[in-house]
């Protein structure tokens, strides 16, 4: 049974890393984006709603994504632990988060801070041809994340629940030492 956040900028590599965790404790992987891509797709009325944003590199309004997270983690496969992956990305979502948390009497056991230069993912989401992937939605996200997702690391930082990972390394590595740390919880 393990809890984890998975915080960082875009392409630090969170996605690829959670896969592997989540099958190695068979628990859910959770993320935002896949489920808000899926919705486009789909063209659900939460799809049709996000677009726009996401399209543009912004922040999807929290009201829509508290939503999603709350119905999501009500979900009986959830009961073993989870990875949640591009959640929360406010200081607002992280407080909905706690509260959620604290009425199904969980608790997160580890946020993991997936530490890249700016440089090394403006070139690795160049390379991976999304269609939020133009270089100018990218600098967008980028900025995005530095002025509304970075304040979360002194946020978890307080709560003692942040670990940071340096994710300009080879993929390897990086998930043998989330599996020593996911071995050792408290
Ligand atoms: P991602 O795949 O995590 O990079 O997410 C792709 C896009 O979905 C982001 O650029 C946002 O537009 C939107 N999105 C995903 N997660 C969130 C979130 N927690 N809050 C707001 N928007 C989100």
């Amino acid at each position: 049974m393990v809890r984890l956040i998975f915080l960082g900028p875009p392409g630090a590599g969170k996605g690829t890393q959670a896969q592997t965790v989540a099958q190695l404790y068979h628990i859910p992987h959770i993320s935002t984006g896949d489920i808000l891509r899926s919705a486009v797709a789909e063209k659900t009325e939460l799809g049709l709603k996000a677009q726009t944003y996401m399209e543009a590199g912004e922040l999807v309004p929290d009201q829509l994504i508290l939503d999603l997270v709350e119905a999501r983690l009500n979900q009986a496969d959830t009961k073993t632990g989870w990875i949640l992956d591009g959640f929360p990305r406010t200081v607002d979502q992280a407080t909905f988060l706690e509260s959620l948390l604290a009425g199904l009497q969980q608790t997160c056991d580890y946020v993991v801070n997936f530490e890249v230069p700016d440089e090394v993912l403006v070139s690795r989401l160049l390379g991976r041809g999304r269609t939020d992937d133009t270089e100018e939605v990218i600098r967008n996200r980028l900025e995005v994340y530095h002025e509304q997702t970075a304040p979360l690391i002194g946020f978890y930082q307080e709560r003692k629940q942040l670990v940071s990972v340096d994710g300009d390394q080879p993929i390897e590595l990086i998930n043998q030492q989330l599996s020593n740390l996911t071995q050792q919880k408290p």
